[in-house]
């Protein structure tokens, strides 16, 4: 038979993520540092809620929108916590933070566009730019900056094909958190080309900083070109539900709207119920923000007391993204073998952009004890090495 498989999604390998969990089911007593979802269960409380909207007949489409009283909640919320004054017109509920995204891209991407992304990179960007026609613009950030990204570079990335900048604040995998100085540099950097944002703040909630992180789209003359994505996956425990929402100006959510109604009808109704619960519920999640700080500091701490790995600050999300490249130039390679000989996984810093060989990402999505099991595997590994 000949080739059927469309030609972009053919040349897109499965992530590394993938085959490092793969390999890592041959084994036994295997320490996961991989997995980019909380530990957490959702609350039964949430759920028992949920449930109980469906068996009240919660099981029909919702608006394409999303649920009328899920709107009006996200709108409370975020005048609580960010002090947004939004409308329901300024959002639209979606399949998940990456619903938010591929809505985001269908509509504002012709073939050829280019969308600026400082890497390091949650690795389904990509695919997702480069499946409507569009093309990604890298630009390397360096872990003496914090893995933040330096105006000059983002200047040598424009060209007239420039279309959209693409920030990920708390970012997954650094862990870094833009400082308001920084987001006002790049604020003005997207004015003078006139660049739509795309601010990805699904880790939101998981911030380590004191107080709410700002967001570019508060910032003067950012609200009419920015959408913001946020999701119930990681800030509420919620990844298998596949909620988030997008907000922004009317001009570009309205769109959003027609691309989510043809593409998936509406996000799912139930799911929709349980982050309505969630929002009602907030207090239930206190714990597991202190308990992700709590394993910040305690990973931080265990590296930092590792020599010739050198750390950089991780102020939100549940990533540390450390640069081993005195052991190993080939994270890859390094990866595979700490797997084999100490039954540890992390993934491989090139799944997030092919400058990251030097580094690899470990997340904190399991408990206090088996961290400090998986830093001491990893101390015996990096001490044969020596
Ligand atoms: N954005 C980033 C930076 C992520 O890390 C993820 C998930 O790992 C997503 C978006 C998508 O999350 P979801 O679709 O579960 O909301």
């Amino acid at each position: 038979m000949k080739q059927r498989i469309a030609e972009p999604v053919n040349r897109v390998p499965f992530s590394v993520i993938r085959e490092m969990s793969q390999r890592a089911a041959a084994y036994e007593k295997v320490i996961t540092l991989g997995i980019g979802e909380p530990d957490f269960h959702t609350p039964a409380e949430i759920s028992r809620l949920a449930l109980q909207d469906a068996e009240n007949g919660a099981t029909h489409y919702t608006p394409a929108q999303g649920d009328p009283e899920l709107l009006q909640a996200v709108v409370a919320y975020l005048k609580e916590r960010n002090g947004e004054s939004l409308s329901t017109r300024n959002l639209v509920v979606t399949h998940g933070g990456m619903g938010a995204l591929n809505a985001f891209f269908r509509l504002t991407l012709e073939p050829g566009d280019e969308v600026i992304i400082p890497e390091p990179y949650f690795p389904s960007y990509k695919p997702q730019v480069e499946w409507v026609g569009g093309v990604v613009a890298g630009v390397h950030t360096r872990p003496a900056d914090g893995f933040m990204p330096r105006i000059e570079d983002l200047e040598r990335a424009v060209t007239p094909k420039s279309k959209a900048l693409l920030l990920n604040t708390p970012n997954n995998p650094s862990g870094a958190v833009y400082p308001e100085a920084l987001l006002q540099e790049i604020a003005a950097f997207a004015r003078r080309h006139d660049l739509l944002v795309l601010s990805d703040e699904v880790y939101e909630r998981l911030c380590f900083t004191s107080g709410t992180p700002r967001s570019i789209r508060s910032l003067s003359g950012m609200e009419e070109r920015t959408v913001v994505v946020h999701s119930f996956s990681k800030s509420f425990a919620m990844t298998g539900w596949r909620i988030g929402y997008a907000f922004g100006p009317e001009w570009l959510i309205t769109p959003m709207i027609k691309v989510a109604s043809y593409y998936t009808s509406c996000a799912s109704s139930v799911s929709q119920r349980a982050a309505l619960a969630a929002l009602k519920n907030q207090k239930l999640f206190t714990a597991m923000y202190h308990e992700f700080e709590s394993r910040r500091d305690l990973i931080c701490k265990r590296l930092a007391a590792m020599d010739h790995i050198r750390l950089t600050r991780a102020d939100g999300a549940f990533y540390v993204f450390p640069d081993i490249s005195h052991f190993s130039r080939d994270s890859r390679e390094f990866a595979l073998d700490l797997l084999d000989r100490q039954q540890v996984v992390v993934v491989p810093g090139e799944a997030f952009g092919s400058g990251y060989k030097d580094c690899i990402r470990i997340a904190f999505t399991i408990g206090r004890d088996a961290i400090n099991e998986a830093m001491d595997r990893l101390e015996a590994y990096l001490a044969s090495l020596q």
